[in-house]
C-alpha cells in the first residue's frame, strides 16, 4: 500500500472518531513514526502530507533529519538516555518521553533555543513493568519540579496503552490520562499548559481519539 492510501483510510476513521465525540478532526495530528522504514518511505509519507515524524532512536532520528526534505517537524517518541540529549536537541521540536529529573537537567544543559523545548511527561497509566513512564501518582509532583527549567515547557501528557486484541479494553487508559492532564491544566502552573495529549497508536488510535488525543502516532499502519 502507498502511504497515501494508508492516510487516507487512517484520515476517515479519524473523522468519523471525531463526529462521533463531538470533536474537531484538526485538533488530531497524525505523528508518522517512521523507525522501521527507509529514507525513501519517509519521504513519501511527506510527499504525501505528512508534517510530523517520530523516531524512537537518537541514530534513525539524525538520519531521517538529514535526509528529507519538506523539512518535517521531529518528534523524539522513545526512552531517551541523558548521554544522547546532546545529539538530538539541534532536530526535534517536541520530545514525548520526558520521565525524569535528570533528563530535564540535561536538556536544560543543552539546549539552545530561547522558545524551550516542548515536552510530553511520560506517564504508565496501565502500569505494566515493562512501560517506561511515571505512575499516575507521581505525575502531578513531578511536573511541579520541572517549573524550574526554563527550557523545557510540558505541553501534554503521553501514554502507551498495552497491547490487547480488543482495543476498546485499552479505552479507560487513555481516559485516564485525560482526567490526569486536566488536573496539570487546571493548575496552571509555569511553563506546563499541558493542553495536549500524546495517545494512540496503530492499533488503538480510533479509541484514542474518542477519548480525546491530539497527537496519535501511527507506524505500522501508515508507514508499514
Ligand atoms: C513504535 C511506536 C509507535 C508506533 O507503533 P505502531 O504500532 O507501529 O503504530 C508509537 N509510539 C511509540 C512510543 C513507539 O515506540
Amino acid at each position: 500500500m502507498t502511504v497515501k492510501d494508508n492516510l487516507h483510510k487512517i484520515q476517515k476513521e479519524i473523522n468519523a472518531a471525531c463526529q462521533r465525540s463531538g470533536r474537531n478532526s484538526d485538533d488530531v495530528k497524525i505523528i508518522a513514526v517512521t523507525k522501521y522504514v527507509t529514507v525513501e518511505r519517509t519521504q513519501e509519507a511527506l510527499d504525501a502530507g505528512i508534517n510530523h515524524i517520530g523516531e524512537n532512536r537518537s541514530e534513525g532520528l539524525i538520519k531521517k533529519a538529514q535526509s528529507v526534505e519538506n523539512e518535517p517537524i521531529l518528534h523524539f517518541i522513545g526512552s531517551l538516555q541523558s548521554k544522547k540529549v546532546k545529539n538530538i536537541v539541534e532536530h526535534i521540536s517536541y520530545l514525548h518521553s520526558l520521565d525524569r529529573l535528570s533528563l530535564a537537567e540535561e536538556i536544560q544543559k543543552r539546549w539552545q533555543s530561547s522558545d524551550p523545548l516542548k515536552c510530553f511527561v511520560q506517564v504508565n497509566v496501565s502500569g505494566e513493568e515493562s512501560k517506561s513512564g511515571l505512575n499516575p501518582g507521581e505525575t502531578i509532583p513531578f511536573i511541579q519540579e520541572l517549573t524550574q527549567f526554563s527550557a523545557i515547557q510540558v505541553v501534554g501528557l503521553m501514554t502507551m496503552a498495552p497491547f490487547v486484541e480488543n482495543s476498546e479494553e485499552t479505552r479507560p487508559v487513555f481516559k485516564k490520562l485525560r482526567i490526569l492532564q486536566q488536573e496539570v491544566q487546571a493548575l496552571s502552573l509555569k511553563n506546563a499548559p499541558c493542553t495536549e495529549l500524546s495517545m494512540g497508536m496503530s492499533n488503538d488510535y480510533i479509541v484514542a481519539v474518542e477519548e480525546g488525543a491530539t497527537f496519535i502516532r501511527i507506524g505500522s499502519s501508515l508507514v508499514g
